[in-house]
C-alpha cells in the first residue's frame, strides 16, 4: 500500500477526528416526563436513545429503544410512569467530551455493547450546591462512526 509512513497520517487523520466535529445533536427529555410521551418523542425525532435530564438541565439517564418496549411489554401504564424509573442511570451513563476522539468513541460503543453516546461539558452548579453538571451538548451513534469511514474512503 505505502512504502512510506503517509499510513500512519491517514491513521491519525482518521481515528484523531474530535468527537465535536462528527457528533449530532441530541433530544433530551425532562424526567417527569412518562413512557407514553418519550416514546412518542423518540418517534418524531426519529431516534434510537434519549437522553433525561433533571431540573438543573443536568444529565441523569439514558433510555433505549429496548428499554422502552420492555416496559410497553409489562403490565403498568405507561401514561402514568415517569421515565425515570426505566432509565439506566449516572453514575452509570458512559460519556465522552468534544475533545475525546473517535477511535476513544468507537471503543467505549463496543466495549460497552451501547448504540449511543451522551457528549457533555461539565459545568459547576450553584456553590451551595457544590455539585457538578452535567450539560448535554450532542450525541455520537453507531451511524456518527461509520460516516466518518465512508466520508474518509470516499477522501482518499
Ligand atoms: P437497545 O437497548 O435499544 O438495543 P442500546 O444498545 O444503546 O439500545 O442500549 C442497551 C442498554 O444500555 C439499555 O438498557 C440502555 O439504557 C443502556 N445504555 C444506552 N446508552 C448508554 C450509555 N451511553 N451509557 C450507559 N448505558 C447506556
Amino acid at each position: 500500500y505505502s512504502r512510506d509512513n503517509s499510513y500512519l497520517r491517514d491513521f491519525d487523520e482518521l481515528y484523531g477526528q474530535k468527537i465535536k466535529e462528527i457528533k449530532s445533536a441530541a433530544v433530551v427529555v425532562k424526567e417527569e416526563a412518562s413512557v407514553y410521551d418519550t416514546i412518542v418523542t423518540l418517534f418524531l425525532k426519529d431516534i434510537g436513545s434519549l437522553f433525561i435530564i433533571d431540573q438543573q438541565e443536568s444529565l441523569i439517564g439514558v433510555v433505549s429503544r429496548k428499554d422502552l418496549l420492555k416496559i410497553t411489554i409489562g403490565e403498568g401504564d405507561i401514561k402514568k410512569m415517569p421515565v425515570s424509573v426505566i432509565m439506566t442511570r449516572m453514575p452509570n451513563i458512559i460519556t465522552v467530551k468534544d475533545e475525546d476522539t473517535i477511535l476513544e468513541a468507537a471503543k467505549l460503543i463496543v466495549k460497552y455493547k451501547i448504540d449511543s453516546l451522551p457528549v457533555v461539558k461539565i459545568e459547576e452548579g450553584s456553590a451551595e450546591s457544590g455539585q457538578q453538571l452535567y450539560k448535554v451538548i450532542g450525541r455520537v451513534t453507531k451511524t456518527n462512526i461509520a460516516r466518518v469511514f465512508v466520508d474518509f474512503g470516499l477522501k482518499i
